[in-house]
Protein backbone atom coordinates (compact mmCIF):
# COMPACT_ATOMS: atom_id res chain seq x y z
CA UNK A 1 0.00 0.00 0.00
CA UNK A 2 1.27 3.64 -0.75
CA UNK A 3 0.43 6.96 0.29
CA UNK A 4 1.42 10.49 -0.35
CA UNK A 5 3.18 13.22 1.98
CA UNK A 6 2.35 16.13 0.89
CA UNK A 7 5.05 18.45 2.32
CA UNK A 8 4.12 22.67 3.22
CA UNK A 9 5.04 24.26 6.05
CA UNK A 10 6.39 21.14 7.67
CA UNK A 11 9.90 21.24 6.41
CA UNK A 12 11.20 18.44 8.67
CA UNK A 13 11.35 14.56 9.41
CA UNK A 14 10.70 14.47 13.56
CA UNK A 15 8.49 15.45 15.41
CA UNK A 16 6.01 15.19 12.71
CA UNK A 17 2.55 13.56 13.19
CA UNK A 18 1.61 13.80 9.67
CA UNK A 19 4.26 11.50 8.70
CA UNK A 20 3.80 9.29 11.20
CA UNK A 21 0.30 8.91 10.30
CA UNK A 22 1.15 8.01 6.97
CA UNK A 23 3.75 5.44 8.05
CA UNK A 24 0.82 3.87 10.03
CA UNK A 25 -1.53 3.40 6.65
CA UNK A 26 1.21 2.52 3.99
CA UNK A 27 4.27 0.34 3.68
CA UNK A 28 5.88 2.71 1.44
CA UNK A 29 5.62 6.60 0.83
CA UNK A 30 6.25 9.33 -2.08
CA UNK A 31 7.60 12.36 -0.51
CA UNK A 32 6.06 15.09 -2.62
CA UNK A 33 6.43 19.32 -2.39
CA UNK A 34 4.38 20.98 -4.61
CA UNK A 35 5.57 24.26 -6.08
CA UNK A 36 2.80 26.20 -6.32
CA UNK A 37 2.94 29.20 -8.41
CA UNK A 38 -0.50 31.44 -6.77
CA UNK A 39 2.11 31.13 -3.26
CA UNK A 40 5.51 31.57 -4.73
CA UNK A 41 4.39 35.03 -6.77
CA UNK A 42 4.33 37.22 -3.79
CA UNK A 43 7.18 36.25 -2.23
CA UNK A 44 10.59 38.00 -2.65
CA UNK A 45 13.99 36.45 -3.73
CA UNK A 46 15.21 35.64 -0.07
CA UNK A 47 11.92 33.60 1.35
CA UNK A 48 12.43 31.83 -2.16
CA UNK A 49 15.56 30.81 -1.92
CA UNK A 50 15.56 30.25 1.61
CA UNK A 51 12.09 27.66 0.73
CA UNK A 52 14.27 26.39 -2.30
CA UNK A 53 17.65 25.61 0.41
CA UNK A 54 15.11 24.02 2.93
CA UNK A 55 14.19 21.60 0.59
CA UNK A 56 17.68 20.38 -0.90
CA UNK A 57 18.14 19.75 3.21
CA UNK A 58 14.86 17.76 3.28
CA UNK A 59 15.99 16.30 0.04
CA UNK A 60 19.15 15.10 1.49
CA UNK A 61 17.53 13.73 4.19
CA UNK A 62 15.48 11.60 2.16
CA UNK A 63 17.91 9.81 0.58
CA UNK A 64 16.94 12.46 -2.55
CA UNK A 65 13.55 11.28 -2.52
CA UNK A 66 11.93 13.90 -2.65
CA UNK A 67 9.25 14.49 -5.63
CA UNK A 68 9.13 18.19 -6.74
CA UNK A 69 5.98 19.11 -8.83
CA UNK A 70 4.99 22.68 -9.91
CA UNK A 71 0.88 23.36 -11.02
CA UNK A 72 -1.98 24.52 -9.02
CA UNK A 73 -2.17 21.71 -5.85
CA UNK A 74 -5.76 21.22 -6.63
CA UNK A 75 -4.80 18.95 -10.17
CA UNK A 76 -1.16 18.33 -9.53
CA UNK A 77 -1.73 16.62 -6.10
CA UNK A 78 -4.79 14.16 -6.98
CA UNK A 79 -2.76 13.03 -10.37
CA UNK A 80 0.20 12.18 -8.43
CA UNK A 81 -2.12 10.54 -5.78
CA UNK A 82 -3.36 8.37 -8.80
CA UNK A 83 -0.29 7.85 -10.36
CA UNK A 84 1.08 6.40 -7.45
CA UNK A 85 -1.90 4.62 -6.70
CA UNK A 86 -2.47 6.23 -3.41
CA UNK A 87 -5.16 5.45 -0.74
CA UNK A 88 -4.30 8.21 1.02
CA UNK A 89 -2.58 11.73 1.13
CA UNK A 90 -1.21 12.86 4.16
CA UNK A 91 -0.62 16.93 5.38
CA UNK A 92 -0.07 18.58 8.24
CA UNK A 93 -2.98 20.80 8.78
CA UNK A 94 -3.01 24.19 6.85
CA UNK A 95 -4.89 27.19 8.95
CA UNK A 96 -4.70 30.01 7.00
CA UNK A 97 -7.28 31.25 4.62
CA UNK A 98 -5.69 30.30 1.34
CA UNK A 99 -4.31 26.93 2.86
CA UNK A 100 -8.17 25.89 3.98
CA UNK A 101 -9.96 26.56 1.17
CA UNK A 102 -7.56 24.86 -1.13
CA UNK A 103 -6.93 21.81 0.94
CA UNK A 104 -10.97 21.81 0.90
CA UNK A 105 -10.71 21.85 -2.83
CA UNK A 106 -8.17 19.20 -2.75
CA UNK A 107 -9.81 16.84 -0.35
CA UNK A 108 -12.82 16.96 -2.94
CA UNK A 109 -10.69 16.12 -5.71
CA UNK A 110 -8.98 13.15 -4.17
CA UNK A 111 -12.35 11.91 -2.70
CA UNK A 112 -14.27 11.57 -6.19
CA UNK A 113 -11.49 9.43 -6.64
CA UNK A 114 -11.63 7.43 -3.27
CA UNK A 115 -8.15 8.53 -1.70
CA UNK A 116 -8.77 10.40 1.61
CA UNK A 117 -7.05 13.41 2.46
CA UNK A 118 -5.99 13.17 6.10
CA UNK A 119 -5.05 15.81 8.11
CA UNK A 120 -2.45 15.43 11.19
CA UNK A 121 -0.86 17.96 12.99
CA UNK A 122 -0.61 22.19 12.66
CA UNK A 123 2.33 24.01 13.05
CA UNK A 124 1.15 25.38 16.45
CA UNK A 125 1.52 23.96 19.66
CA UNK A 126 -1.79 24.10 19.94
CA UNK A 127 -3.97 24.17 16.84
CA UNK A 128 -5.62 27.36 15.80
CA UNK A 129 -9.24 27.65 17.18
CA UNK A 130 -9.18 25.01 20.13
CA UNK A 131 -8.44 27.95 22.98
CA UNK A 132 -11.55 29.65 23.71
CA UNK A 133 -13.28 31.81 26.23
CA UNK A 134 -14.93 30.20 29.02
CA UNK A 135 -17.99 31.36 26.91
CA UNK A 136 -17.18 29.31 24.05
CA UNK A 137 -16.23 32.12 22.23
CA UNK A 138 -12.78 33.33 20.44
CA UNK A 139 -10.66 35.56 23.19
CA UNK A 140 -9.94 38.88 21.76
CA UNK A 141 -6.81 39.66 24.00
CA UNK A 142 -3.62 38.10 24.11
CA UNK A 143 -3.67 37.75 28.00
CA UNK A 144 -6.62 35.97 28.53
CA UNK A 145 -5.87 33.85 25.44
CA UNK A 146 -2.32 32.88 26.77
CA UNK A 147 -4.16 31.96 30.25
CA UNK A 148 -6.20 29.36 28.46
CA UNK A 149 -3.17 28.50 26.35
CA UNK A 150 -1.60 27.32 29.08
CA UNK A 151 -4.03 25.43 30.60
CA UNK A 152 -5.13 23.39 27.28
CA UNK A 153 -1.26 22.73 26.90
CA UNK A 154 0.17 20.66 24.40
CA UNK A 155 1.67 17.31 23.57
CA UNK A 156 5.02 15.81 23.90
CA UNK A 157 7.06 15.72 20.27
CA UNK A 158 6.38 13.35 18.43
CA UNK A 159 8.96 10.66 17.84
CA UNK A 160 9.53 10.23 14.47
CA UNK A 161 12.61 10.80 11.94
CA UNK A 162 14.08 9.42 8.55
CA UNK A 163 13.96 6.18 8.86
CA UNK A 164 10.46 5.81 10.31
CA UNK A 165 8.86 5.27 6.67
CA UNK A 166 9.78 3.67 3.75
CA UNK A 167 10.66 6.63 1.40
CA UNK A 168 9.87 5.60 -2.08
CA UNK A 169 12.44 6.25 -5.09
CA UNK A 170 10.71 8.18 -7.80
CA UNK A 171 13.09 7.96 -10.18
CA UNK A 172 13.13 10.82 -12.88
CA UNK A 173 10.51 13.72 -11.90
CA UNK A 174 9.40 14.56 -15.61
CA UNK A 175 7.77 10.95 -15.16
CA UNK A 176 5.06 12.55 -12.73
CA UNK A 177 2.22 15.13 -13.36
CA UNK A 178 3.93 18.18 -13.33
CA UNK A 179 7.49 16.78 -12.27
CA UNK A 180 10.11 19.05 -12.80
CA UNK A 181 14.05 19.50 -10.82
CA UNK A 182 13.79 22.32 -7.93
CA UNK A 183 14.79 25.21 -9.51
CA UNK A 184 18.33 27.18 -8.20
CA UNK A 185 18.09 30.02 -6.04
CA UNK A 186 16.64 33.55 -7.60
CA UNK A 187 19.26 36.08 -7.47
CA UNK A 188 19.78 37.22 -4.16
CA UNK A 189 21.85 40.78 -4.77
CA UNK A 190 24.03 39.78 -1.93
CA UNK A 191 20.85 39.19 0.91
CA UNK A 192 22.50 36.80 3.60
CA UNK A 193 20.60 33.89 4.97
CA UNK A 194 21.11 31.56 7.88
CA UNK A 195 21.37 28.20 6.91
CA UNK A 196 18.22 26.65 5.96
CA UNK A 197 16.99 22.85 6.87
CA UNK A 198 15.94 20.87 9.83
CA UNK A 199 19.45 20.10 11.07
CA UNK A 200 20.32 23.96 10.73
CA UNK A 201 17.14 24.84 12.74
CA UNK A 202 18.17 22.40 15.25
CA UNK A 203 21.17 23.79 15.90
CA UNK A 204 20.44 27.33 16.22
CA UNK A 205 17.61 26.62 18.84
CA UNK A 206 20.25 24.59 20.93
CA UNK A 207 22.97 27.08 20.46
CA UNK A 208 20.22 29.58 21.57
CA UNK A 209 19.15 27.63 24.20
CA UNK A 210 22.37 26.77 25.90
CA UNK A 211 24.23 30.29 25.32
CA UNK A 212 21.65 33.54 25.05
CA UNK A 213 18.17 32.36 26.68
CA UNK A 214 18.96 33.23 30.29
CA UNK A 215 19.99 36.85 28.98
CA UNK A 216 17.01 36.99 26.76
CA UNK A 217 14.48 39.03 29.09
CA UNK A 218 17.41 41.31 29.47
CA UNK A 219 18.56 41.56 25.75
CA UNK A 220 15.56 40.67 24.00
CA UNK A 221 14.63 43.94 23.19
CA UNK A 222 18.14 45.28 21.90
CA UNK A 223 18.58 45.31 17.94
CA UNK A 224 22.56 46.04 18.64
CA UNK A 225 22.93 42.57 20.32
CA UNK A 226 22.10 38.69 19.61
CA UNK A 227 19.18 38.37 21.65
CA UNK A 228 16.70 36.35 20.23
CA UNK A 229 16.48 33.36 18.89
CA UNK A 230 16.29 33.98 15.26
CA UNK A 231 13.96 30.95 14.84
CA UNK A 232 11.02 32.79 12.96
CA UNK A 233 12.42 31.33 9.77
CA UNK A 234 12.38 28.19 11.06
CA UNK A 235 9.06 28.09 12.69
CA UNK A 236 7.32 29.84 9.08
CA UNK A 237 8.88 27.29 6.65
CA UNK A 238 8.50 24.23 10.40
CA UNK A 239 12.22 23.44 10.15
CA UNK A 240 11.59 23.14 13.94
CA UNK A 241 8.22 22.20 15.54
CA UNK A 242 7.28 25.04 18.42
CA UNK A 243 6.80 21.87 20.68
CA UNK A 244 9.98 20.64 20.37
CA UNK A 245 11.19 24.07 21.37
CA UNK A 246 8.35 24.25 24.41
CA UNK A 247 9.32 20.35 25.30
CA UNK A 248 12.96 21.29 25.48
CA UNK A 249 12.22 23.99 28.08
CA UNK A 250 10.49 21.87 30.23
CA UNK A 251 9.69 22.85 33.79
CA UNK A 252 12.69 26.06 33.54
CA UNK A 253 10.29 28.66 33.18
CA UNK A 254 9.06 28.45 36.39
CA UNK A 255 12.11 29.58 37.42
CA UNK A 256 13.47 31.71 34.87
CA UNK A 257 11.94 34.93 34.03
CA UNK A 258 13.88 34.54 30.55
CA UNK A 259 11.95 31.28 29.54
CA UNK A 260 8.60 32.58 30.63
CA UNK A 261 9.19 35.50 28.25
CA UNK A 262 10.13 33.42 25.40
CA UNK A 263 7.72 30.77 25.82
CA UNK A 264 5.23 34.13 25.87
CA UNK A 265 6.40 35.11 22.53
CA UNK A 266 5.78 31.53 20.99
CA UNK A 267 2.19 32.37 22.41
CA UNK A 268 1.64 35.56 20.54
CA UNK A 269 2.67 33.22 17.24
CA UNK A 270 -0.18 30.99 18.33
CA UNK A 271 -2.53 33.78 19.45
CA UNK A 272 -2.01 35.52 16.00
CA UNK A 273 -2.89 32.34 14.28
CA UNK A 274 -6.21 32.10 16.46
CA UNK A 275 -7.01 35.44 15.74
CA UNK A 276 -7.11 34.58 11.74
CA UNK A 277 -8.68 31.19 12.10
CA UNK A 278 -11.79 32.87 13.76
CA UNK A 279 -11.53 36.23 11.49
CA UNK A 280 -9.91 35.20 8.04
CA UNK A 281 -11.43 38.92 6.77
CA UNK A 282 -8.59 40.42 9.34
CA UNK A 283 -5.57 39.63 6.68
CA UNK A 284 -6.73 42.00 4.72
CA UNK A 285 -9.34 44.44 6.55
CA UNK A 286 -9.54 46.32 9.94
CA UNK A 287 -10.46 43.98 12.87
CA UNK A 288 -11.47 47.27 14.03
CA UNK A 289 -14.18 48.50 11.84
CA UNK A 290 -14.11 52.33 13.10
CA UNK A 291 -10.72 52.57 11.14
CA UNK A 292 -12.11 52.06 7.91
CA UNK A 293 -13.13 55.78 8.30
CA UNK A 294 -9.32 56.60 8.90
CA UNK A 295 -7.83 59.54 6.65
CA UNK A 296 -4.48 58.62 4.91
CA UNK A 297 -2.22 60.59 3.44
CA UNK A 298 -2.46 60.25 -0.49
CA UNK A 299 -0.87 61.46 -3.69
CA UNK A 300 3.07 62.13 -5.09
CA UNK A 301 4.12 63.00 -1.15
CA UNK A 302 2.04 60.27 0.45
CA UNK A 303 4.57 57.74 -2.72
CA UNK A 304 7.86 59.52 -1.86
CA UNK A 305 7.28 59.20 1.57
CA UNK A 306 6.32 55.18 1.26
CA UNK A 307 9.69 54.76 -1.15
CA UNK A 308 11.71 56.79 1.63
CA UNK A 309 10.49 54.36 4.15
CA UNK A 310 11.41 51.36 1.91
CA UNK A 311 14.21 52.22 1.25
CA UNK A 312 15.50 53.40 4.79
CA UNK A 313 16.08 57.31 3.78
CA UNK A 314 13.87 58.93 5.86
CA UNK A 315 16.68 60.50 8.02
CA UNK A 316 15.61 58.95 11.20
CA UNK A 317 18.78 56.65 11.84
CA UNK A 318 16.45 53.97 13.55
CA UNK A 319 13.93 53.67 11.30
CA UNK A 320 16.57 53.61 8.33
CA UNK A 321 18.42 50.99 10.36
CA UNK A 322 15.50 48.42 10.72
CA UNK A 323 14.42 48.95 6.74
CA UNK A 324 17.73 48.36 5.41
CA UNK A 325 18.63 45.28 8.04
CA UNK A 326 15.31 43.99 6.39
CA UNK A 327 16.67 44.39 2.78
CA UNK A 328 20.07 43.42 4.13
CA UNK A 329 19.23 40.31 6.16
CA UNK A 330 15.01 39.15 5.25
CA UNK A 331 15.01 39.58 8.52
CA UNK A 332 14.32 42.77 11.55
CA UNK A 333 14.59 42.95 14.85
CA UNK A 334 10.83 42.98 16.65
CA UNK A 335 12.06 46.11 18.21
CA UNK A 336 12.84 47.54 14.44
CA UNK A 337 9.32 46.33 13.25
CA UNK A 338 7.52 48.34 16.01
CA UNK A 339 8.98 51.40 15.37
CA UNK A 340 9.25 51.61 11.54
CA UNK A 341 5.44 50.31 11.78
CA UNK A 342 4.49 53.24 14.22
CA UNK A 343 6.39 55.92 11.94
CA UNK A 344 4.56 54.32 8.44
CA UNK A 345 0.93 54.54 10.20
CA UNK A 346 1.16 57.63 12.58
CA UNK A 347 4.61 59.94 11.02
CA UNK A 348 3.41 59.72 7.39
CA UNK A 349 0.00 58.42 7.82
CA UNK A 350 0.25 55.97 5.18
CA UNK A 351 -2.39 52.80 5.55
CA UNK A 352 -0.58 49.89 7.26
CA UNK A 353 -1.45 47.63 4.10
CA UNK A 354 1.05 49.15 2.15
CA UNK A 355 4.06 48.47 5.11
CA UNK A 356 2.66 45.11 5.49
CA UNK A 357 2.54 44.33 2.02
CA UNK A 358 6.38 45.36 1.47
CA UNK A 359 7.24 43.11 4.74
CA UNK A 360 5.28 40.09 3.21
CA UNK A 361 7.89 40.16 0.39
CA UNK A 362 11.02 41.17 2.00
CA UNK A 363 10.99 38.86 5.41
CA UNK A 364 11.76 35.08 5.00
CA UNK A 365 9.79 34.62 8.24
CA UNK A 366 6.95 36.35 6.97
CA UNK A 367 3.53 34.91 7.64
CA UNK A 368 -0.02 36.09 7.02
CA UNK A 369 -1.38 35.48 10.89
CA UNK A 370 1.82 37.15 12.31
CA UNK A 371 2.53 40.01 9.94
CA UNK A 372 -1.06 41.13 9.10
CA UNK A 373 -1.63 41.02 13.05
CA UNK A 374 1.15 42.77 14.42
CA UNK A 375 0.81 45.83 11.88
CA UNK A 376 -2.93 46.22 13.37
CA UNK A 377 -1.22 45.82 17.03
CA UNK A 378 0.72 48.69 16.00
CA UNK A 379 -1.67 50.72 13.69
CA UNK A 380 -3.97 50.64 16.64
CA UNK A 381 -6.97 48.80 14.07
CA UNK A 382 -6.28 45.04 15.63
CA UNK A 383 -8.18 42.71 18.01
CA UNK A 384 -5.87 43.23 20.21
CA UNK A 385 -4.33 46.47 19.65
CA UNK A 386 -1.40 49.34 21.41
CA UNK A 387 -3.26 52.36 22.75
CA UNK A 388 -3.80 54.14 19.82
CA UNK A 389 -2.22 57.26 21.62
CA UNK A 390 0.82 55.73 21.95
CA UNK A 391 2.86 57.10 18.87
CA UNK A 392 6.77 55.65 18.80
CA UNK A 393 9.54 58.58 19.46
CA UNK A 394 12.31 57.47 16.74
CA UNK A 395 14.99 59.35 18.10
CA UNK A 396 14.00 58.34 22.06
CA UNK A 397 13.32 54.60 20.50
CA UNK A 398 16.94 54.56 19.00
CA UNK A 399 18.42 56.28 22.13
CA UNK A 400 16.86 53.34 24.28
CA UNK A 401 17.17 50.05 22.50
CA UNK A 402 20.55 51.01 20.51
CA UNK A 403 21.92 53.26 23.44
CA UNK A 404 25.59 52.90 21.76
CA UNK A 405 24.29 53.82 18.51
CA UNK A 406 25.94 50.52 17.03
CA UNK A 407 23.01 48.89 15.02
CA UNK A 408 22.49 52.57 13.26
CA UNK A 409 25.94 52.16 12.52
CA UNK A 410 25.50 48.96 11.25
CA UNK A 411 23.25 49.52 8.85
CA UNK A 412 23.35 53.01 7.83
CA UNK A 413 27.06 53.44 6.47
CA UNK A 414 26.87 56.90 5.80
CA UNK A 415 26.73 57.66 9.37
CA UNK A 416 29.60 55.60 10.82
CA UNK A 417 31.75 58.89 11.21
CA UNK A 418 28.81 59.61 14.35
CA UNK A 419 30.48 57.96 17.43
CA UNK A 420 28.01 56.37 20.61
CA UNK A 421 24.58 57.42 20.85
CA UNK A 422 24.68 60.81 19.04
CA UNK A 423 24.11 59.08 15.52
CA UNK A 424 20.32 59.18 16.33
CA UNK A 425 20.41 63.15 16.03
CA UNK A 426 22.71 62.76 13.20
CA UNK A 427 21.47 66.74 11.93
CA UNK A 428 23.34 68.00 15.02
CA UNK A 429 26.59 66.94 13.24
CA UNK A 430 28.60 70.00 12.37
CA UNK A 431 27.85 70.69 8.98
CA UNK A 432 24.68 68.51 8.76
CA UNK A 433 24.66 65.04 8.39
CA UNK A 434 27.64 63.17 6.34
CA UNK A 435 28.16 61.04 3.80
CA UNK A 436 24.56 62.34 1.90
CA UNK A 437 22.29 60.86 5.08
CA UNK A 438 18.90 62.54 4.40
CA UNK A 439 17.56 65.62 7.04
CA UNK A 440 14.46 64.15 8.47
CA UNK A 441 11.51 64.13 5.66
CA UNK A 442 8.93 65.00 8.53
CA UNK A 443 9.09 66.50 11.85
CA UNK A 444 8.12 64.03 14.43
CA UNK A 445 6.40 66.34 17.17
CA UNK A 446 3.94 68.23 14.39
CA UNK A 447 3.10 64.76 12.82
CA UNK A 448 2.29 62.92 16.43
CA UNK A 449 -0.11 65.59 17.03
CA UNK A 450 -1.59 65.10 13.32
CA UNK A 451 -1.72 61.51 14.17
CA UNK A 452 -3.73 62.04 17.08
CA UNK A 453 -6.02 64.18 15.89
CA UNK A 454 -6.79 61.64 12.50
CA UNK A 455 -7.15 58.95 15.40
CA UNK A 456 -9.33 60.61 17.26
CA UNK A 457 -11.82 61.33 14.81
CA UNK A 458 -12.14 57.46 14.24
CA UNK A 459 -12.71 56.60 17.75
CA UNK A 460 -14.80 58.86 18.54
P1 LIG B 1 12.24 35.74 19.29
O1 LIG B 1 12.18 36.95 20.14
O2 LIG B 1 13.36 34.81 19.53
O3 LIG B 1 10.86 34.99 19.49
C1 LIG B 1 10.69 33.57 19.32
C2 LIG B 1 9.58 33.29 18.35
O4 LIG B 1 8.34 33.76 18.85
C3 LIG B 1 9.74 33.96 17.00
O5 LIG B 1 10.59 33.22 16.17
C4 LIG B 1 8.32 34.01 16.50
O6 LIG B 1 7.94 32.79 15.90
C5 LIG B 1 7.52 34.20 17.76
N1 LIG B 1 7.19 35.62 17.96
C6 LIG B 1 7.89 36.54 18.63
N2 LIG B 1 7.23 37.72 18.65
C7 LIG B 1 6.10 37.53 17.96
C8 LIG B 1 5.01 38.39 17.64
N3 LIG B 1 4.92 39.66 18.06
N4 LIG B 1 4.02 37.87 16.89
C9 LIG B 1 4.06 36.59 16.49
N5 LIG B 1 5.06 35.76 16.77
C10 LIG B 1 6.07 36.21 17.50
N6 LIG B 1 6.85 37.42 13.00
C11 LIG B 1 6.82 36.46 12.06
O7 LIG B 1 7.15 35.31 12.35
N7 LIG B 1 6.42 36.73 10.77
C12 LIG B 1 6.05 37.98 10.39
O8 LIG B 1 5.67 38.18 9.24
C13 LIG B 1 6.09 39.02 11.36
N8 LIG B 1 5.76 40.29 11.03
C14 LIG B 1 5.79 41.28 11.99
C15 LIG B 1 5.42 42.59 11.66
C16 LIG B 1 5.44 43.61 12.60
C17 LIG B 1 5.01 45.01 12.23
C18 LIG B 1 5.86 43.32 13.92
C19 LIG B 1 5.89 44.41 14.96
C20 LIG B 1 6.22 42.03 14.27
C21 LIG B 1 6.19 40.99 13.32
N9 LIG B 1 6.56 39.67 13.65
C22 LIG B 1 6.50 38.69 12.69
C23 LIG B 1 6.87 39.29 15.05
C24 LIG B 1 8.34 39.37 15.47
O9 LIG B 1 8.91 40.60 15.10
C25 LIG B 1 9.20 38.25 14.89
O10 LIG B 1 8.57 37.00 15.11
C26 LIG B 1 10.56 38.20 15.57
O11 LIG B 1 11.23 39.42 15.39
C27 LIG B 1 11.39 37.07 14.99
O12 LIG B 1 12.67 37.06 15.52
P2 LIG B 1 13.15 35.92 16.52
O13 LIG B 1 12.84 34.58 15.96
O14 LIG B 1 14.56 36.21 16.87
O15 LIG B 1 12.19 36.22 17.76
Amino acid sequence: LAALLWFRRDLRLGDHPALLAAAERASRVLALFVLDPALLRPAGAPRIAFLFRCLRALREQLGGRLLVVRGNPERVVPAVAAELGAASVHVTADHGPYGRARDDRVARELDRRGVALVRSGSPYAVPPGSVVAQDGRPHRLFTPFYRSWLRHGWPEPYESGPSTVDWLDHGDARDWPGGTRLPDDPDLAGVELPEAGETAALAAWAAFRDHRLAQYHDRRERPDLPGTSRLSAYLRFGCLHPRTVLADLGGWWERSPSARAFRAELAWREFYADVLWHRPDTARHNADARFDRMTYASGDEATERFAAWCDGRTGYPFVDAGMRQLLAEGWMHNRARMVVASFLTKDLHLPWWWGARHFMRHLVDADLAANQHAWQWVAGSGVDAAPYFRVFNPIRQGERFDPNGDYVRRYVPELRAIPGARVHRPWLFPGGPPGGYPMPIVDHPHERREALRRYSAVKR
